[in-house]
């Protein structure tokens, strides 16, 4: 097992920093939930500092979030796996380094205010909500929404708000966001969203009109205007218009 790891170090550039030991960094936000905290531990070790994953804050959530619980019975048992998984609808959730990233790249600080695009399972919101945000997610899928609301209630995760409705108009009640996150793929990105981003926030998005591969972006807000980044090469779900009861 160590020459693996030690394959899987040299692969990725390096270890950053020791995975944070049970208890510690952990922000008073939920109802503390030790359920296959090894696992956990064991995907930061292996899955996220060997790939660059540094920010003691984003390892922290990433232990404290328990991923198993956002996730359909049948693949409950896969949760800690090095890939996406199935959440039904035709939807994943996605890979624990694929969020851990763009948590990291989000740059998210404690009480600052957070939009996700693409709710999904509520996982994500679960991990921003950790580092202190208030999270506004949008999941146009009405049967999923559902389900992540309930599960985010069910951990004790209040500062998650989640609404049935289309990601591409944002949401303008709650705007200026100080980051924003699509967890779904545009073809380009919606104008509507960078406009609900505050000067000095960023905006990271699975961006392309590619079904199979897009690529991750960070754009972020100066006052001179927006400036982008292309970070690497991501698979996500098509965001799609409209939205859908089941
Ligand atoms: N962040 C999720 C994973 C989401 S998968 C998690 O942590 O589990 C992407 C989600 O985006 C899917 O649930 C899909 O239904 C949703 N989606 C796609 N287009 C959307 C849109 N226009 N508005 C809101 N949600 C959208």
């Amino acid at each position: 097992m160590r020459g693996g790891l030690l394959a899987l170090l040299i692969a990725f550039g390096g270890c950053r920093s020791k995975p944070a030991p049970a208890g510690e960094g952990r922000s008073e936000v939920t109802q503390r939930s030790f359920e296959r905290e090894d696992e956990r531990a064991q995907m930061i070790s292996r899955q996220l500092e060997t790939r660059g994953i540094d920010d003691p804050r984003v390892l922290a959530a990433m232990l404290a979030v328990p991923r198993h619980r956002f996730m359909p019975a049948d693949v409950a048992d896969r949760a800690y796996e090095d890939r996406p998984q199935p959440i039904g609808h035709d939807v994943t959730i996605s890979q624990p380094y694929i969020v851990a990233l763009m948590t990291q790249l989000a740059q998210v600080e404690a009480g600052e205010t957070v939009l996700e695009v693409g709710t999904g399972s509520g996982y994500q919101a679960a991990v921003l909500a950790e580092l202190g945000a208030t999270v506004f997610t949008i999941e146009r899928i009405g049967a999923l929404a559902r389900r992540a609301e309930a599960t985010l209630r069910e951990l004790g995760y209040t500062k998650v708000e989640v609404r049935h409705g289309d990601g591409y108009a944002g949401w303008v009640e709650r705007a200026p966001f100080d980051a924003i996150l699509l967890t779904a793929a545009p073809p380009s990105v919606p104008e509507a969203l960078t406009d609900q981003l505050a000067v000095g926030g960023r905006l990271v998005a699975p961006v392309g009109r590619d079904r199979g591969w897009q690529q991750l972006v960070v754009i972020e807000r100066s006052r001179e205007g927006l400036v982008r980044e292309r970070v690497l090469d991501v698979s996500f779900v098509p965001m799609l218009p409209g939205t859908t009861p089941e």
